[in-house]
């Protein structure tokens, strides 16, 4: 079955891939609903996602000039507010060049159908640097090994050296100009700061073209369950894979996708054509 026409290859849908390639055709291919719970206790999560979203348009509002006490003063939740006044204290921003992108969409012609990246913030040094800031709200800090591998981290600066030439007076960014940093509310002092280099980009460029060939070659039926059971922990289609039953622990989880500021698919006509 082929994907559906409108569909754009995202750090998530490869992630979810990569974990399992049946949740991925559930997920994009199917579009299957099904009625499990993710984690446990629900009402927990389903808090903690929102204010995750609300910190995400906390800080773009922040980056785009509203002030910060007319931003604090529409913050009720404790949770929030705790998380807004830590970004306030810690001040992630103040080493970083401007201009300052918030919520800036990528799309590139790299393969079919495209790649599309959403970054929370670019902080660019034209002609120098370019810096993606990603804030993450899980309940925990992930490990440095585990933010490494995540496909965020490879696709979002390797997108950036494709995309980005617009950000850089035209002129395509060096994968060594590029840094990631992730921010966490819950871990303030200890960000995660990953360099990308033209090696990383090189070995990147195979493995998405690799990945995104099988994606488009897996023909229907043989899109496998993963055989490691940890990845169904948090999956809502435990019950239909016949995986179990209970949800783990939302607090477990190292990273957690909040929903993006719009889900509107990016008009790849208004980007460009990057042809590879
Ligand atoms: S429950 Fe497990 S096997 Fe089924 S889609 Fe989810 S991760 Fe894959």
């Amino acid at each position: 079955m082929p994907l559906p026409t409108d569909f754009q290859f995202s750090q998530s849908s490869l992630q979810d891939f990569v974990d399992c390639p049946r949740r991925f055709e559930l997920r994009y291919i199917l579009k299957q609903k099904w009625p499990a719970v993710q984690t446990e206790p629900v009402m927990d999560f389903e808090h903690h996602m929102e204010i995750g979203t609300r910190f995400h348009r906390l800080v773009h509002q922040h980056v785009l000039g509203i002030p910060d006490d007319v931003l604090e003063a529409g913050i009720a939740d404790p949770d929030l507010l705790k998380w807004w006044q830590v970004f306030l204290r810690y001040d992630p921003l103040k080493d970083l060049p401007h201009p300052r992108q918030p919520e800036y969409r990528l799309a590139a012609i790299f393969a079919n159908p495209p790649l599309v990246a959403q970054y929370d913030l670019l902080s660019i040094d034209v002609g120098h640097t370019a810096i993606i800031m990603d804030w993450k709200t899980s309940a925990r800090r992930p490990s440095s090994a585990f933010l490494k591998d995540r496909l965020q981290s490879h696709l979002y600066p390797f997108l950036l050296v494709l995309a980005g030439e617009r950000l850089n007076n035209g002129i395509p960014f060096e994968p060594g100009q590029i840094e990631m940093h992730y921010w966490f509310p819950c871990a303030p002092d200890k960000p995660e700061i990953i360099d990308y280099t033209k090696d990383k980009y090189i070995k990147d460029q195979a493995f998405f073209a690799a990945l995104i060939n099988q994606i488009n070659a897996t023909p229907d039926g043989n899109f496998m369950l993963t055989t490691n059971e940890k990845k169904c922990k948090y999956c809502e289609y435990r019950s239909l894979c016949n995986r179990g039953i209970a949800a783990g622990d939302w607090q477990d989880i190292e990273d957690i996708d909040v929903a993006p500021q719009t889900d509107v698919p990016l008009d790849i006509e208004q980007i460009g054509d990057i042809v590879f």
